[in-house]
């Protein structure tokens, strides 16, 4: 029975309609739909990951560019294209993304130490005409981690060499 009234239904499914754009949204969607099975926040990981690929020992983290500071060097903090600092306040927000920059890194190598693979994406990266691009190139990444985990070396021909050796001196004793 649908008990909300109308203006909590038009609230829900504005909600509901930002939940599904949201960036994590879109990854998660873009690698299931390519094949990937992932777990959630995984609460135990350091930064609870977004995404975490326990087969491919790969954790995602949909970073957005603002409150991470993406492409910001942070002793200059000059804006990027996708992080743009508001003026006023200007220290209190620098101090914020620093800090975010700061426990992002920490919780990478903390990862790695665990013996984790991280991969950021970037809101920027999951723009509309990015996008399938940005969910193909994750693809191929964790697809080259499960190979370099599992030690895949290209397989050689067995005794290819020896025989192209020793063939052509056959055939030549044969006249
Ligand atoms: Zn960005």
């Amino acid at each position: 029975m649908d008990r909300l009234t109308a203006q909590q239904r038009h609230q829900n499914m504005a909600a509901i309609r930002s939940k599904d754009t949201k960036p994590e949204m879109i990854v998660r969607r873009g690698l299931w739909k390519r094949g990937f099975r992932y777990r959630l926040n995984h609460k135990r990981l350091p930064g609870h990951p977004d995404l975490v690929l326990k087969k491919y020992r790969t954790c995602i983290f949909v970073n957005g560019c603002f409150w991470h500071g993406h492409l910001v060097d942070m002793q200059t903090f000059e804006n990027s294209e996708c992080c743009k600092i508001p003026k006023t306040n200007r220290d209190f927000w620098m101090a914020k993304i620093r800090r975010n920059n700061e426990r992002d890194r920490e919780e990478q190598r903390t990862l790695a130490n665990m013996g984790w693979h991280c991969i950021i994406v970037w809101e920027c990266e999951l723009k509309p005409q990015k996008r399938e691009e940005t969910l193909d190139s994750i693809a191929f990444t964790l697809n080259h981690i499960w190979l370099q985990d599992h030690g895949v070396k290209s397989v050689p021909y067995p005794n290819l060499e020896e025989e192209d050796m020793q063939m052509p001196m056959a055939a030549e004793s044969d006249y």
